[in-house]
């Protein structure tokens, strides 16, 4: 099968999401990430346009990308201007950049109603536009502006727009999908007539409007286009641009097409999240190959069937993504998803052991806790069944108490109490709340023994109330993530009370850093 080429526009297109904002410093720190990852082109921005993507072209000029080529983005040359003296046409070149990328229209009701030109002066304003970036040495790309939508309503003149492209020298031309809302067959069919009628390269660019930007890119594929353009996660202006993080496994690994090498595509997964994670969004994780969920069984029929097969419920193996199976814990499992859960932790576990977890998650579950989202609970439950595992520290007592006083204000201060081996200790801390406080004083009781729990830090607490109709007297189940350094972990505690709820979450929470963190503190486990 062909080659295909990736070309990444998450840096100019994806920006235009309305929650995406991106520094000059994150957007060279994902360029970096790009081209390391194995991506043909990067789009850095469109260079006319604002002094940002001006300054990250100059910045990203003395960037080691390796075999990734940069892109600038920009329009073809105003309507009655000369190459030479537009705008848009030099700034492109000042970016300084291999690739220069130029969107032209192709749909005749803009050229009439937007860019109020004849379609004989479009045609002459990209032709003009492409020859002139070719003859300042640039690699062309010729992005056709609503393509799809302009071939339906005149076909001879859409078709029209990529010969004058490739007039000019277009190395090649990329039929877009502006407004989303195409159907795939739509998509290839015209590919195909495309690819009939034009010898240069094709490339397809799509948006997701209809929810088809995968399946369109693909059926460009299908139709004859040897580029896509996306983004990564999708991320993009209304409802995003084609997903490169779905279309690339797909293109590759059921498509049969050579894109990235198998090393590279590994590192899918990590390359999705840390996008995410400089863009500032939470990872979605029920995202398509990449997602924390996108290979978690919770059924506990499917999990009882992958143990014996790990294909009867998979669609690919999630290792050649550089994701993982899971099995998810909860009040519908099965003693299968126990044991997947205790293997991939290393655990042993005999089917009594399996038998007696199973039916304490129920229980608690049953009381109020859920540990789907709590796996460092589930650990912890699956890890003190062991014989030889000793608990770190006990918790004894603890006394939590706030006042609003006059002159005073608010106050909490909290007191524990935890047994450390032979030591009783006791320890109190202020906080701008109660569980604030209580968290701060175990904290500060366990760090003299445990010095590794100076790194933890709290960095969300959910609350949510169940059985609502209850009123005050209703359960409170309280969720708490922690994190040290790129450790991440979740833990759970229910309770009529919201402090004693937030106590068992805590005291999980102290007791899983212990033990992830320091074998020191695992007591021997
Ligand atoms: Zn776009």
């Amino acid at each position: 099968m062909s080659q295909i080429f990736l070309y990444d526009t998450t840096l100019r297109d994806g920006t235009q999401r309305e929650d995406i904002s991106l520094s000059v410093e994150d957007k060279l720190t994902i360029a970096h990430r790009l081209a390391q990852f194995g991506m043909g082109y990067i789009e850095g921005g469109w260079p006319g346009s604002n002094p940002k993507d001006a300054e990250f072209f100059r910045r990203a000029a003395s960037m080691r990308l390796g075999d990734a080529r940069l892109a600038a983005f920009g329009s073809t040359r105003h309507k009655g201007v000369r190459c030479e003296d537009d705008s848009n046409l030099r700034a492109l070149v000042d970016a300084k950049t291999p690739v220069v990328t130029v969107v032209g229209k192709s749909w005749d009701y803009h050229v009439s109603h937007v860019l109020n030109a004849t379609l004989a002066e479009n045609l002459e304003m990209i032709r003009d536009s492409v020859a002139w970036l070719k003859q300042q040495g640039r690699e062309v790309i010729f992005d056709a502006e609503h393509f799809f939508d302009g071939y339906r309503a005149n076909p001879e003149f859409a078709l029209a727009t990529l010969e004058a492209a490739a007039a000019g020298g277009a190395d090649w031309l990329v039929l877009c999908e502006t407004n989303g809302g195409c159907l795939p067959w739509e998509v290839e069919e015209a590919t195909r007539a495309v690819a009939a009628r034009v010898k240069t390269p094709l490339g397809v660019h799509c948006h997701n409007d209809s929810g088809c930007g995968v399946a369109n890119s693909l059926a460009a594929v299908r139709g004859g286009c040897r580029m896509v353009q996306g983004t990564v996660n999708g991320y993009g202006e209304r409802v995003g641009n084609a997903d490169l993080v779905a279309i690339l496994p797909n293109l590759q690994l059921k498509m049969g097409h050579e894109v990235v090498t198998g090393e590279q595509l590994q590192e899918l997964t990590a390359l999705s999240r840390f996008v995410a994670e400089v863009a500032n969004l939470k990872h979605d994780d029920h995202h398509p190959y990449s997602g924390h969920s996108a290979f978690a069984h919770k059924g506990g029929i499917h999990v009882a069937a992958i143990l014996k097969a790990a294909d009867t419920y998979q669609h690919i193996e999630p290792a050649l993504v550089g994701n993982a199976m899971r099995s998810v814990i909860s009040e519908l499992s099965g003693r299968g998803n126990i044991f997947l859960q205790a293997k991939q932790l290393g655990i042993d576990l005999d089917s009594g052991e399996a038998q007696k977890v199973l039916a304490q998650i129920k229980r608690l579950e049953h009381e109020g806790f859920t540990f789907e989202a709590a796996e460092a609970s589930v650990e912890l439950l699956l890890r003190r069944l062991k014989p030889g595992y000793a608990r770190p520290f006990e918790m004894i007592d603890y006394f939590v108490i706030t006042e609003r006083r006059r002159g005073r204000g608010l106050l909490s201060e909290a007191t524990v109490k935890v047994r450390l081996g032979e030591t009783v200790k006791l320890t109190a801390a202020e906080g701008n709340g109660p569980v604030n406080a209580l968290a701060t004083a175990l904290q500060q009781s366990l760090v003299d023994a445990y010095p590794i729990l100076r790194t933890v830090q709290l960095s969300d607490y959910k609350v949510r109330i169940l059985n609502s109709t209850s009123g005050t007297g209703a359960t409170t189940r309280v969720l708490i993530d922690f994190h040290s350094g790129s450790e991440m972990w979740t833990t759970v505690g229910a309770s009529t009370n919201i402090i004693d709820a937030s106590w068992h979450a805590l005291a999980d929470s102290m007791e899983y850093a212990l033990v992830r963190l320091s074998s020191a503190g695992a007591g021997g486990a």
